[in-house]
């Protein structure tokens, strides 16, 4: 009691010192020598780089002479694996990257010329020294602003008239223009809404598919309010230090303050922005938390009379995102951005297609109708193609017939002459599919089929049976659904009739069909015995599509067996169904699978007129 003076330091200040030293040390290690606490990246033979190359999965490379680093393309947002591996000596390569439109650059040269070895060995004790000078002067404030080594890499687009984006460059999203505009509106007249004394929202979130034209929207916000805007990747901060994304984030901010009226945008939310509670299973999610942390305080931040800056972020995952994201003050509005429909399709291809050169016959309104559930991006990239294939055919002008093969280029990823099947492989595909085709004939599920080829394409398919839409659709009859299971199932019914054994080349469709089994039980109410209830929890976003399963309700044991029961009844009835069909028409089976296999492709009025004499069979009431 009473002795305040001790001269000796507290036991907390000391081990707090020394756990603080230690800290930069590891610091500086991880500075100057990454590979020692970097995660390991996978390790793999050069071949399959050069396969991953050629198949157009690589999006981007760094090259350097002993070691290449690359990165596969990702699932719809989803940043792609990072790999690497060890190079011959490979004088094409740089032919083959271009070819393939994959990014590369050479890798930052490695510390082994002499500057470099010099100043690895000045650089450390300058950055001791000016690392305690900065503590020294802040009195050991902690660790909070140590790392403004890594300074905001917000990229800033300052409109000027020529890359300019407006709300004319995007189509199609109608609803999410007009709540835009208003935004536009606060941006470019906010004093009229501060003096009256009306808040403005600080946050939007744009919300829909992937390539819907999320990013664009936002650039699109920025030209419209004639506004900077700083843009800056949730995936940019995954692989950052502890404590480096949130200094991103403060850093951003006060730069963007400096500029307002601004936006900022926040691409990829979800990936800074999952709940807090979920998703919790490797462990280590500080460097998110801050993160996400430092952006919910910068928000709070900014208050009503400071200057205008709007945060826009954009998600494909709206379900994943922590609740404190969505609280009023922060993103309290959301703005769908769905794929287009019918007439949104065309006014985007009519904006891609006033970029290159058109034959007058072209027929926009067709491709359109023909391309249900593409998105924006997905539109672009047609014209593209069919641009490219017109020049390679060296036409001055891009015709309807480009612009079919693109679709199909599209819808089933590149063709790939290169990957070459042997002839008994072959023969399974040609009948396997053909299977697929003559049961889609008779039980058409709202599509017509309209090609069978035996030439791989993209990643997955060794041949595809393409199913045409008729028309754009929104609803579906439980007979149609039951039509495409069976029509799924047609492949492996054809290799059990013909060969009497099945491959693994069906895997897919199996994956598919009972996806769709499962959501007629579960989620669309069509089984007799389950009755019209959802055993799926609401699901907030149905345009998430097939991947998405929502999670079951809690369902008593007994239902649980009923729903699987009746998944089960469903996909095997589609599969005799499919057996049954083949069987009665063994023959012409065999004659459409000869055809093709000796032309590899049918397509058009020939495959129509085969189609045509399948007989349908009598099918047992279900
Ligand atoms: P998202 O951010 O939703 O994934 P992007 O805005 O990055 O999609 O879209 C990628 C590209 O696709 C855009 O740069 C644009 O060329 C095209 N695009 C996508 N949606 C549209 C649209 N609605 N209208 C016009 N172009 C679009
Ligand atoms: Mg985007
Ligand atoms: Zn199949």
């Amino acid at each position: 009691m009473g002795i305040k003076n001790n001269p000796k330091p507290s036991w907390g200040r000391l081990v707090g010192n020394i756990l603080f030293i230690t800290g930069i040390g590891l610091l500086v290690i991880n500075i100057f020598f990454p590979q020692i606490f970097a995660p390991r990246i996978p390790q793999v033979p050069y071949s399959m780089f050069i396969d991953q190359v050629s198949d157009g999965n690589v999006t981007r490379a760094y090259v350097a002479q002993d070691q290449i680093r690359y990165q596969l393309k990702g699932e719809g947002e989803q940043p792609g694996q990072i790999l690497e591996t060890t190079p011959i000596f490979d004088l094409q390569l740089p032919q083959r990257l271009e070819n393939n439109g994959v990014e590369f650059a050479a890798a930052p040269p490695k510390g082994n010329n002499w500057l470099g070895t010099l100043l690895s060995w000045v650089i450390p004790p300058l950055i001791f020294v000016g690392v305690f000078q900065f503590f020294a002067r802040r009195g050991a404030g902690g660790p909070q602003g140590a790392l403004s080594i890594s300074k905001s890499k917000a990229k800033v687009y300052v409109e000027d008239d020529e890359t300019k984006v407006t709300f004319d460059d995007v189509a199609g999203v109608e609803e999410a223009k007009t709540e835009l505009t208003e935004i536009v509106e606060f941006l470019k007249n906010s004093d009229r809404y501060t003096r009256i004394g009306a808040r403005i929202p600080k946050g939007v979130l744009l919300v829909g598919p992937p390539g819907t034209g999320k990013t664009l929207m936002a650039k699109a916000v920025a030209g419209e309010a004639g506004v900077s805007f700083f843009s800056i990747s949730g995936s940019e901060f995954v692989e950052l230090f502890v404590g480096a994304g949130a200094a991103r984030v403060r850093d951003l901010f006060e730069q963007a303050k400096k500029k307002a009226p601004c936006i900022i945008f926040i691409d990829e939310l979800d990936a800074i922005g999952k709940s807090r509670a979920s998703g919790n299973f490797m462990g280590g999610n500080d460097e998110r938390e801050q993160t996400l942390n430092q952006l919910l305080t910068e928000m709070d931040g900014f208050a009503a009379g400071d200057a205008t800056a709007i945060v826009l972020a954009a998600t494909n995952r709206p379900e994943t995102l922590d609740p404190a994201l969505l609280r009023p003050g922060r993103f309290d509005r959301q703005v769908l951005v769905d794929r287009p429909d019918l007439p949104g399709r065309l006014k985007i291809l009519e904006i891609y297609a006033a970029k290159v050169k058109i034959d007058s016959e072209v027929d926009l309104k067709a491709i359109a109708t023909r391309t249900p559930g593409f998105a924006g991006a997905d539109l672009a990239n047609l014209v593209n193609e069919a641009a490219l294939l017109a020049a390679r055919n060296q036409r001055e002008k891009v015709i309807q017939g480009d612009f079919n093969e693109a679709i199909e280029r599209v819808v089933a990823g590149l063709e790939k002459k290169s990957r070459v099947l042997n002839e008994k492989e072959k023969k399974i595909v040609a009948y396997h599919e053909v299977g697929h085709a003559l049961v889609g004939a008779l039980m058409p599920g709202g599509g017509k089929v309209a090609k069978i080829s035996i030439v791989p394409r993209g990643m997955a398919a060794l041949g595809y049976t393409l199913q045409m839409p008729t028309e754009d659709r929104f609803l579906m009859s439980e007979s149609e659904l039951r039509d495409q299971i069976a029509t799924l199932l047609g492949g492996r019914a054809a290799e059990e009739v013909v060969f009497g054994s099945i491959t693994t080349g069906a895997a897919n469709d199996l994956q598919r069909a009972t996806d769709l089994a499962e959501r007629m039980v579960t989620t669309y109410g069509m089984s007799q015995i389950l009755g019209p209830l959802a055993y799926e929890k609401g699901q907030q976003n149905s345009f998430l599509g097939e991947g998405a399963m929502n999670p079951r309700r809690n369902v008593s044991d007994s239902t649980a067996k009923a729903i699987d029961a009746e998944v089960k009844e469903i996909v095997e009835n589609g599969h005799q169904q499919a057996i049954a069909i083949l069987e009665k028409n063994r023959d012409l089976l065999e004659a459409i699978a000869r055809e093709i296999l000796a032309d590899e492709v049918i397509e058009g009025e020939k495959l129509q007129e085969l189609l045509g004499r399948a007989q349908g069979v009598e099918l047992a009431a279900v």
